[in-house]
């Protein structure tokens, strides 16, 4: 819903660090996560993250959440799919380009970007291209098998 992806933007801050928390948690249960199966843990996963993510940011479940890093503003709303910032055909007043009834992704990503923290920034990091394999994934837990991978080197996701 157009509406609730700008209200997002809006309250990035809260929503940032709801983020953080459901990936910390997955990443301190992980292990046991691992055992009673990813693939079983996923669809339960899936279940919650889903929808939600349709509901607060339009999300297009690609599976490579970037909403960490850019204002909580989904990229994949962008006509264009761009994930690395915007297109040169902004409009005046930061309407997109191919569709003019809505902002520019990225115009939102800024304003969302600018309610976080300055450590929390990270519209700067230049994403990878998109991995089509990973569509309809779960990237909470992506992120926590990342996060668990970090802490403790030798979990393997
Ligand atoms: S104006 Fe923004 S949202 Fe529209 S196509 Fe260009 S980058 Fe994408």
């Amino acid at each position: 819903m157009y509406r609730m992806r700008r209200w997002s933007a809006r309250h990035a801050a809260a929503l940032h660090h709801l983020y953080d928390q459901v990936e910390r948690g997955l990443a301190k249960i992980f292990p046991r996560l691992q055992q009673a199966g990813l693939p079983k843990t996923e669809k339960v996963i899936l279940w919650v993250e889903k929808p939600l993510k349709q509901f607060l940011f339009d999300s297009q479940s690609c599976g490579q959440c970037t909403l960490g890093s850019t204002g909580m503003s989904c990229p994949m709303n962008c006509p264009k799919t761009l994930r690395n910032g915007p297109c040169g055909g902004v409009r005046p007043g930061g309407k997109c380009e191919v569709k003019p009834e809505m902002d520019c992704v990225w115009v939102v990503a800024w304003e969302g970007t600018r309610h976080l923290k300055p450590e929390q920034r990270a519209l700067h990091i230049v994403q990878p291209p998109l991995d089509a394999r990973l569509k309809g994934r779960s990237a909470w837990l992506r992120a926590a098998a990342q996060r668990a991978m970090q802490q403790k080197p030798g979990v393997q996701p």
